[in-house]
């Protein structure tokens, strides 16, 4: 069944009025009316119609870093983002998919993550003396990037949160987000299943996600019936106490925050992180950015946007970091894949995960 997933009624709910527009990151690069949210939702509408069931719509709806802005600006209430994701969806189900879409698939079926990597996700654990305690209260959640590209948060993460009791699944593999986002529900399912197996298996009742896109799928596409889903800040603000008696101290630095689309916008986890950064370098030297929490510009690295339209996914980058202020030393956030993207748009200013600046506080007590 073709565009089972668009929601009609959200559909026809559009009213034109191009509120949206303004704030749409692809279109504040590209200018083009296809690559803004009206302009998407109108052409959306005519794949529905099964007026447009060609190629032709490609760079319009998979231009869309789903992050979620103009469901924000939207008097009608529309949410964008799931239009896009079931258009995707629902022209995969024609056979009609990108190139990228298709490597994204094949990549994550062959090896049960984004990167195509055949080592052990667990990789990163080894030569540590880290544990992995039996029938834990609460498993860490890693994550294709950071079990792969960024070891060394996932060791920084594990390190604090093991000593407060955190487990890890048997055998986690990624959450299912890039093949939801692209439109790949079937094989999405497979994934979510398996995950969902482990996590029963493991007996824990939270799960703490290290990336926002795994948090905000955990979250909202599995069905985790009494299990909690929380961000690492999320959790460590709950055990603040726990965190200064392991010896969190101060640092003598200026730092920004970046509101990851996933955990911040579509899901309201704003205060956490930024209350974390308070704790280590003072409320007045988190200076904040030009546009922040539910008006945070994306670093346009979601929905497939840094794979498929890589130029367009840094331009986005580069915008954002004109959204830094002056005088900071860096660049904090809180998701992988920002932390990705805003890298390689290139800035004089290093970008860490929040993390980073805990494990440094924690070496400074
Ligand atoms: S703001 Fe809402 S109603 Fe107006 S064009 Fe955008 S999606 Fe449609
Ligand atoms: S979700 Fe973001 S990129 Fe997609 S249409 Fe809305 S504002 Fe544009």
């Amino acid at each position: 069944m073709s565009f089972a997933k668009v929601d009609k009624r959200d559909l026809y709910r559009c009213v034109a009025c191009g509120n949206c527009r303004s704030v749409c990151p692809a279109f504040e690069q590209t200018g083009r009316e296809s690559k803004n949210t009206r302009g998407r939702i109108l052409i959306i509408r005519d794949a529905y119609e099964g007026n447009l069931t060609d190629d032709s719509v490609f760079d319009s709806i998979n231009t869309c870093t789903t992050c979620g802005y103009c469901a924000v600006t939207c008097p009608a209430g529309v949410h964008p983002p799931d239009l896009v994701e079931g258009a995707r969806s629902g022209l995969v189900a024609k056979g009609l998919m990108t190139p990228t879409q298709m490597k994204i698939r094949d990549t994550v079926a062959q090896y049960s993550n984004t990167l195509g990597n055949s080592e052990s996700r667990l990789g990163w654990l080894e030569g540590t003396e880290l544990t992995v305690p039996k029938n834990p209260k609460a498993v860490y959640f890693v994550g294709c990037l950071d079990a792969y590209r960024y070891p060394e948060t996932a060791v920084s993460t594990y390190q604090i949160l093991n000593q407060m009791g955190v487990g890890l699944l048997e055998d986690e593999k990624c959450c299912a987000s890039p093949l939801l986002r692209l439109g790949f529900v079937d094989e999405a399912e497979t994934l979510m299943k398996h995950n969902l197996d482990q996590i029963k298996k493991s007996s824990a009742d939270m799960i703490i996600a290290g990336c926002a896109g795994c948090y905000n799928t955990l979250k909202n596409n599995y069905t985790l019936d009494g299990i909690n889903v929380v961000t690492v800040s999320e959790y460590l603000i709950s055990h603040l106490d726990d965190l200064k008696k392991a010896g969190l101290g101060k640092l003598d630095l200026k730092v920004t925050y970046h509101d990851p689309c996933h955990s911040g916008r579509h899901n309201n986890v704003f205060d956490e992180p930024r209350e974390l950064i308070y704790e280590i370098v003072g409320k007045d030297n988190l200076i904040e950015m030009t546009a922040i929490r539910e008006k945070s510009r994306c670093c346009g690295g979601g929905g497939g946007v840094r794979s498929g339209y890589n130029d367009l996914s840094l331009a986005m980058a580069k915008r954002r970091l004109e959204d830094v202020p002056e005088g900071v030393d860096y660049i904090v956030t809180t998701c992988p894949l920002c932390l990705r993207n805003l890298r390689d748009a290139g800035g004089d200013i290093p970008v860490i995960d929040l993390i980073e600046l805990i494990q440094t506080a924690n070496n400074r007590s």
